[in-house]
């Protein structure tokens, strides 16, 4: 008889209804002590395990909870707590972690938190490790072995799950200069020892060490240290070493020669290359089979993956099955969804019930009968049936193969005299990237509008109110070109979500994006189209206040994209296209209005690169081409504008050379003025906004330091091509830091202009 076990790769920790965020928030406003905070966790972990294992899910992951991030976590394990979070307290305990993420006031001042990055590419972030030359390692936090020993307790059959040596160096930095963070390997390797032998100790049979960086391109220097790393860590229980968003037969030579017992792959792209895979690795290997997605929401064709299960089992004996990665991307439980129909329903499958899709197929597996698995898998082959639209795959096809933007308006030279006389900017324009402070009472608003405790006329009053004071506002200090204050949306890519056709909009659908803070992504459930105006109105009402110009202001395509959960039955250019002629739609109606000034954000063009450079090109093309289709319609006078807000513009330069907008506007606060040599060297002509403000800190610049950035800033652009605003939108912000902040601003860049035309 076939043995077959299941496994999921880690669950979601926030709880069914977001109870970790909650309880986070009330220990740090202290209305909640340690033991409370601790409790919950517990409740939360303890659910976790019975729910999976209730569902069938054979091994159940323990040590994927975490309290705020699990790099976070890895860091605590191995005790590599930066320097100055040790200056005020030797103890490590859970504040520290907090400490680390958030940054803390100490007695004497600011410390700062450690830097957040994407996890992959997901919208995850985790919080960096630290490196320095000294860095010392010692196993300190013991919360994995106590959860372990928790869940041994209650019986469950356990699979300890710990980030990896090599990926934990790699995705750490080095704080110092002339040193190589794998200089640091074997220091971390006793630690890991140490941990694997306290586990040994257990009543655990596999331990699942997770490399994800093994589906990147690796240089040697990286790939060397595998071998002695596993080598050194070698265990007498079974190590299963973890891969998931990708594939990893680029590596598989590195593999392949490591002392572990086991290899999970994600296998939900055609391309894993798995025949070669189940070839190379050792006939003894246990073959993981990472066939649940858990990077969307799809119900999965349990039919086509019970037949590449059996073509694979052809050719390997040992397998097991499993979701792709980690179900913390995913929502967790579909049956609460009371606002989607039932037909959609069907077509879905969260965190739950994907484990209960790979008991499905463990079941067929073991018993060849695959009836429950077709009966599960009709919805998703109506819904793909349902979607398909060959007349618009066609027109945007031939879209793309015609290179629409041949079309385009004059090169940015011509459109730039154009603007400049229809405008009539001063020198230095100032201007701001969108939001201003969502406070309290701004939610509150919408919140009651959402609920029905307000009509829509009453809602739409005291939006209009609102607008009012911004723009109020923006006038008594000076600014040139105005913003509407965002007030309205509750989330850049979910605003537009619930008013574009094709998007389904869960009401528990949350995610973890860092720490306590969660998202709802919205899903592409079919083809995108606008049926009405999405920002006219308020554009309208707040032109009508002002004789400044007011700017639009869209989320591009591609942010859109990426925030969203998007189908899988079309290629994620196609999507992309969609949305891009939705967008069209609307920037040409802001354009009928009277707006001559659009700006498009696209903070996640960067974050959408796919993980290996060989696919780079391709995407950066249809991005940038999609991202051109919104606005290329729009007349030369009209000026576009966009918004990234990261640090790394190196991978996209060109890419951003290609939007070819006529002014960016930057988040360049932190990352100093580098940047901007970035952009003189690519020789970029159009006009850029590089921050003089970070919004990401409560911290107030000094008029000094703004004209000190200003002035260094017009080294590097021409004063015609400079524009002068914060590096972000400013809703996290609250109003009397915002008001200072901007009166510097504008004083600032007045006393730049006065300099200037003495000259
Ligand atoms: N226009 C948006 C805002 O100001 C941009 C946000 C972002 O870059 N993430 O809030
Ligand atoms: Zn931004």
């Amino acid at each position: 008889m076939t043995t077959i076990f299941t496994h999921t790769l880690g669950f979601p920790r926030i709880g069914t209804n977001r109870e970790l965020k909650k309880a986070q928030e009330k220990y740090w406003s202290n209305k909640f002590t340690k033991e409370q905070l601790f409790t919950e966790g517990k409740k939360i972990r303890i659910n976790n395990w019975k729910k999976q294992a209730e569902l069938g899910i054979d091994l159940i992951p323990v040590g994927d909870f975490s309290w705020y991030d699990h790099v976070l976590n890895t860091t605590m394990l191995l005790g590599n707590i930066p320097e100055r979070f040790k200056k005020d307290s030797h103890t490590i305990d859970i504040d520290t972690i907090f400490k680390i993420a958030k940054g803390y006031q100490s007695k004497r001042k600011h410390v700062i938190p450690s830097e957040m990055k994407k996890w992959f590419n997901t919208n995850y972030h985790y919080i960096v490790p630290e490196f320095t030359k000294n860095s010392s390692f010692t196993y300190s936090w013991k919360q994995l072995i106590e959860e372990v020993d928790e869940a041994i307790a209650l019986d469950f059959n356990v699979k300890p799950v710990i980030l990896g040596p090599i990926s934990y160096l790699w995705l750490g930095k080095e704080k110092e200069e002339n040193f190589h963070r794998l200089d640091l390997l074997t220091k971390i390797l006793h630690v890991y020892k140490e941990i694997i032998s306290e586990l040994e100790k257990r009543k655990i049979t596999w331990i699942q060490i997770e490399e994800p960086i093994l589906t990147l391109d690796l240089s040697e220097k990286w790939l060397n240290a595998f071998k002695f790393s596993y080598e050194f860590i070698k265990s007498s229980k079974k190590i299963l070493l973890t891969t998931y968003f990708g594939n990893v037969y680029h590596n598989i030579e590195t593999i392949k020669e490591l002392p572990v017992q086991g290899l999970h792959v994600d296998i939900t792209n055609k391309n894993c290359n798995i025949n070669s895979l189940c070839n190379n690795i050792p006939k003894k290997w246990l073959l993981s089979l990472g066939i649940i997605n858990g990077r969307n929401i799809w119900k999965t064709n349990l039919n086509s993956a019970i037949n590449t299960i059996n073509l694979i089992k052809k050719n390997k004996n040992n397998i097991c099955i499993g979701t792709s990665c980690s179900l913390i991307h995913v929502p967790i439980d579909l049956s609460v969804e009371n606002k989607i129909s039932k037909t959609e329903k069907s077509w879905l499958s969260f965190a739950l019930e994907k484990c209960h899709e790979l008991f499905l197929l463990k079941t067929a597996l073991i018993t060849s009968n695959h009836s429950l698995l077709k009966k599960w898998s009709k919805p998703v082959l109506s819904r793909i049936k349902l979607n398909q639209n060959k007349k618009r795959e066609k027109e945007i096809e031939t879209f793309q193969t015609n290179k629409f933007y041949k079309y385009k308006k004059s090169p940015y030279s011509i459109r730039s005299l154009e603007q400049k006389k229809h405008l009539k900017l001063p020198i230095l324009p100032i201007t701001t990237i969108g939001s201003f402070p969502q406070t309290e009472s701004v939610r509150k608003l919408r919140l009651d509008f959402k609920l029905k405790n307000i009509s829509s006329n009453d809602y739409e009053e005291k939006i209009k109110e609102n607008i009012k004071k911004i723009i109020l506002f923006q006038e008594s200090l000076n600014i040139d070109v105005l913003v509407h204050g965002e007030v309205e949306r509750n989330d850049m890519v979910e605003y537009f979500g619930e008013q574009l056709n094709g998007f389904l909009i869960t009401s528990n659908g949350w995610v973890q994006s860092y720490g306590s803070r969660c998202v709802k992504p919205p899903i592409i459930i079919s083809d995108i189209s606008r049926s009405k105006p999405m920002t006219i109105k308020w554009m309208k009402y707040a032109q009508s206040l002002t004789k400044k110009p007011i700017k639009g202001m869209l989320t591009g395509p591609v942010t859109i994209l990426c925030w969203s959960f998007i189908r899988d039955d079309i290629k994620k250019s196609q999507v992309a296209y969609q949305l891009a002629l939705a967008l069209q739609d609307e920037v040409l109606d802001l354009e009928k209005i009277g707006i001559n000034i659009i700006q498009i954000d696209e903070p996640a063009l960067r974050e959408g690169l796919p993980l290996r450079k060989q696919s780079w090109k391709n995407y950066l093309n249809w991005a940038t081409e999609s991202f051109r289709l919104t606005y290329y319609k729009t007349k030369n006078e009209t000026q576009i504008h966009t918004h990234m807000c990261y640090c790394e513009f190196n991978d996209i330069i060109e890419a951003i050379i290609k939007l070819d907008v006529d002014v960016i506007t930057l988040e360049t606060s932190r990352s100093d003025i580098k940047l901007l040599k970035l952009f003189q060297k690519h020789k970029y002509s159009n006009e850029i906004g590089p921050g003089f403000y970070d919004i990401h800190s409560s911290t107030i610049p000094t008029i000094e330091s703004i004209q000190s950035t200003l002035e260094t800033a017009l080294k590097y652009i021409s004063i015609n091509r400079l524009w002068v605003n914060p590096d972000c939108g400013l809703k996290t912000r609250n109003w009397k830091e915002i008001q200072q902040s901007l009166e510097n601003i504008v004083t600032a860049t007045k006393n730049v202009r006065k300099k200037f035309q003495k000259i």
